[in-house]
Formats: C-alpha cells, structure tokens, sequence
C-alpha cells in the first residue's frame, strides 16, 4: 500500500473518481456530448488514441491505494466494456463503490457469471439505450437479465430525452424510442430519461472561444492510458494531467471539493461536466454561476435548410408551434445567405406555423410576403382568409387576393375555410 502525508485525489463524498477505461465506442451517437462541437450533423468519434491500461495495471494502481474514495468509483469510456481486459477489471478491483455506465453490448452472461462466481457485485449501473444501434427487444431483454441476476444493487435503464430537440432524432429513432418505453410498461420494467447536455452556458457548444474563470471542477477522471484531469475537457485534449494513477506519488494534489482556481479554458468545458451540480464558476466581477438548462435553438445555426425543415415539420407534429417558427426563420435565414429571397414555401410555411402558435399579425404578414413571391399553395391561402376572419381583415385579404386569382377563386378558398375552421 502507498502511504502518503497528503494523499493528492480528492476523497470527500461529493467526488466521483470516474474511469475512462476507453475512449473508443461501438456506436456513434449524433446527440453523444463527447463530440467537439454539438452539432446535429456531427457524429461522435474518439477523442484521442490511447495505449490503454491492461486490466492488471488498473487492478494493480487502484487495489494499491491505501485511501479509496468515500463514495463511487465509476467504470466509463466510450464503451467501458471495449477494453479487452472489462470483465477481470469488474471482478478484481477490490474495496470500492463500483459503478459502470455503458451502452449494455457487453457480453451479459459472461459479466453475470465472472461477478457471481467471484461473489463481486456493482453498487449501481447505468444503462442507456441508444435507437438505431439496437432493436428495443435486444435491449430489454439484455436489462432484464442484468436486473434479475443480482450483480447490481441498484441498476438504471435509460434513455436521452430528446423530446425537446428533434435536431438529433428521425423518424426511425421515434418509432424505436415509442416501442422501448411501450415494451418497457408492458414487462413492468422501470426505465428513466436522462437530461439532454448539447449545450454551453446558453450558448451553443462549439469550443469557440476561451477565457479565463474561476472554477471549482474537482472530478477526478482517469483517462485510458491512466493520466489524472480535474474536467472531462482536460481529459480528452490531454492538456494540464496532475500525474497518471500508475505514479500515484508523484500526482500534484488536485482541487478540493469547492476549492476555486484559475481556468484559462472555460467556453470548451465538457457540457457534461460544466460543474453539474457539483461546482460552480466565478467570473471576473466575482458573480458565481452553474451551468443553465438547454436552449434547443442553439443547434439551428449548423443545419442545413432541408434538415431545418424537417426539425420544423417534427416540431409542428408534436405541437410545439414557437419552436416550429423558430426553425422556419432560421430556413429562411439560410435561403436568404444564399442569395435573394427565401423561397415563397418557406415564406409559407412559418407563416402558418405563426399563425398556430398565435401570432396572427406575423402569420399574415409571412403569408402574404409568400403570396407576393408567388405562392398559391391551399393551405396558406386557406390560413389567410382565417386569419383575416379572425382579425376582422377579411375585405383587405379578399383585395390582396383579387390581385392574383378570379373572384370565384376566392369564394372557392373561402368554402374550404369555412368547411375547415367554423
Ligand atoms: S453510446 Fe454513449 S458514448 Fe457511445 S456514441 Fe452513443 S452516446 Fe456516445
Ligand atoms: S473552466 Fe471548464 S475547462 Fe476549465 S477546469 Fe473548469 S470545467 Fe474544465
């Protein structure tokens, strides 16, 4: 055992030491927050390369400790379970609280017989289920099997809630997400959603500008090849490592719990790990402040007009008519960089959508700048003369209309209206 006069990890309850025993993963999630940037059309890949551990130099560093942290130790990656060595390290690591999280393609049986046999279990484990990498079934039936065998005191199945940002769904993702939560209520099967983290202090995750903060992020994280980081930034640019768990005596102490210190790199702190919870930061005018919820807005900046469309079509299907105007404006923001006018549909199609969030003024107005670009599509025109009814401008609308169409066009657009709407 290796004694020291201060040991140098944090140990106090609050603090999770948190194993990376890879960075590489067998999918590659668009929503994952281990991305560089968070945009939609970004697919997840490994931060770095890393000469890993073997499972017996990890077994070896952490039983080798004299002082253990108080509350988890928590096997992570990437996938935990691609490092050849997982099931040994599960087994062999001894006196700690041990968690995992992983996305359950680990060989089960394997797992549940190396634990029992050896009479190990986890403290807990969390689970995420990903859509379009697994059939919801494999993945039940993978959990259930996991729960019912024992190893885990306190298993959590999971998935990311993305009702709210349908930038990182298709339609494919609803239909598995649906039948998962079904299955899992029919089988009387606990499941959880996580909170989406895509998102940088209300602006968008981009890793766009650095500057200098007070911060108080005291994780303890060790990176594959055993190097020690305070953040998730830090551990996966490989910048500021207070030692590597291998050459615990020659770590540098890192922060206490609440400790503050000067960081020169906040703006690409990890979203994950912007002091959720745990911590804070302080800026230059001494104001403290945590990480705030999620503006599902700042992802419209990277897609392209037909994947804004489609975000605005998803956002109207489940009622969420601001949202839907807001990925339309931003469709005709990206028509308009590329030269002229937005085309008439999109001119449309927000008007529309204002017009079902409730702003009939704004609606009409968009409608009728699409009418002027030459639109004639029913729909709108059907909203036009509503909304005109709606806000005692019908003979205005009628004069706009007569300008383009027969009078007996009108009074046909006027029935479709009427037969819709009263
Ligand atoms: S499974 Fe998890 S770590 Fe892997 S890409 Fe998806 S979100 Fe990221
Ligand atoms: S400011 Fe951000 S990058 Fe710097 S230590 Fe804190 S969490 Fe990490």
């Amino acid at each position: 055992m290796k004694e020291f006069p201060k040991f140098p990890l944090p140990t106090a309850e609050i603090h999770v030491w948190v194993v990376y025993l890879s960075a590489r993963c067998n999918f590659n999630c668009s929503y994952c927050i281990q991305k560089q940037i968070m945009s939609p059309d970004e697919t997840r890949r490994p931060w770095a390369r890393y000469q890993e551990l073997s499972g017996k130099e990890w077994v070896a560093a952490f039983n080798g400790l004299s002082t253990r942290p108080e509350h988890s130790l928590i096997l992570t990656g990437g996938e935990p379970s691609l490092h050849p060595d997982f099931y040994d390290i599960c087994r062999d690591l001894e006196g700690y609280q041990l968690e995992m999280t992983s996305n359950l393609t680990f060989d089960v049986d394997r797992l549940i017989q190396t634990m029992q046999k050896a009479g190990k279990r986890f403290h807990s484990a969390f689970h995420t289920y990903h859509p379009k990498w697994m059939s919801p079934e494999d993945f039940l039936e993978r959990a259930e099997k996991l729960r019912d065998s024992g190893i885990i005191d306190q298993p959590i199945f999971s998935m990311v809630d993305l009702d709210r940002f349908p930038h990182f769904r298709d339609k494919e993702w609803d239909e598995q997400q649906k039948r998962f939560f079904d299955l899992a209520r029919k089988r009387d099967f606990a499941t959880q959603r996580n909170e989406f983290r895509g998102h940088h202090m209300g602006s968008a995750f981009d890793r766009n500008a650095k500057k200098e903060i007070g911060c108080t992020s005291s994780w303890v994280n060790f990176a594959p090849n055993g190097d020690i980081f305070n953040c998730q930034y830090h551990l996966e640019s490989g910048q500021h490592a207070f030692g590597n768990i291998t050459a615990i005596e020659d770590c540098k102490p890192l922060p206490q719990m609440g400790e503050w210190f000067s960081c020169s790199d906040f703006g690409y702190c990890d979203p994950c790990h912007e002091n959720s919870g745990h911590g804070a930061f302080r800026d230059a005018d001494g104001r403290i402040f945590r990480r705030d919820s999620d503006d599902a807005r700042v992802y419209l900046q990277w897609m392209k007009p037909e994947s804004l469309r489609s975000v605005a079509r998803r956002f109207e299907d489940q009622g969420d008519y601001d949202e839907a105007a807001a990925a339309w404006l931003a469709v005709i923001g990206k028509e308009k960089q590329e030269g002229g006018d937005a085309s008439p549909e999109s001119w449309a199609d927000l008007g529309i959508t204002l017009w079902e969030a409730g702003q009939k003024k704004k609606g009409l107005a968009a409608i009728l700048h699409a009418l002027e670009l030459g639109h004639r599509g029913m729909d709108a025109l059907v909203a036009a003369v509503q909304i005109g009814r709606e806000t005692d401008l019908l003979d205005d609308i009628r004069d706009q209309l007569s300008s383009y169409m027969e009078r007996e066009k009108i009074v046909e657009i006027e029935q479709a209206a009427m037969a819709a709407f009263v």
